[in-house]
């Protein structure tokens, strides 16, 4: 049975030379990635800064993409964008909700004061006619009433 041997790690940096490392047990590391993921533990536990020249989510905070807010603390404008264009299509959403909850209302009560007003024309044509009841009914389904 032939093993296959990994040639790179999964990040395909190559497994050999100086990015090689074996464990005692034998194992292969790569160590681009170890050096990665040590760095990343590092700043996660607050053990390293992270860098002042970038945002959290790594965006250069040049001379176009810095905003000072209100608090007179840094921010970074690319961030700051996305975060109100998904603030601000929430905010549609929830107007859009809004309207469709008022309207929807509204027509419920054009609804009610339609049936309102047709029982009214309904009664009222009962009590002045001189028809049979069932006769009325009759004109009342065919809309003779009105
Ligand atoms: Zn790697
Ligand atoms: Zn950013």
């Amino acid at each position: 049975m032939k093993v296959k041997r990994t040639t790179h790690c999964k990040y395909m940096h190559p497994l050999s030379g100086d990015n090689l490392y074996v464990s005692p047990s034998g194992k292969r590391f790569c160590n681009a990635c170890q050096r990665a993921y040590r760095a990343a533990y590092r700043v996660k536990k607050g053990h390293v800064p992270l860098d002042p020249t970038r945002c959290r989510r790594g965006h250069l905070f040049d001379a176009e993409n810095t905003v000072i807010k209100k608090s007179g603390r840094r921010g970074c404008r690319i961030c700051m964008e996305s975060y109100n264009k998904a603030y601000s299509a929430n905010a549609d959403r929830e107007r859009e909700n809004e309207r469709r909850r008022k309207t929807g209302g509204l027509a419920d009560k054009h609804r009610n004061a339609g049936a309102i007003a047709e029982r009214a024309t309904i009664l009222a044509f009962l009590r002045s006619t001189s028809l049979d009841i069932h006769e009325a009914l009759k004109q009342i389904e065919k809309g003779a009433h009105t």
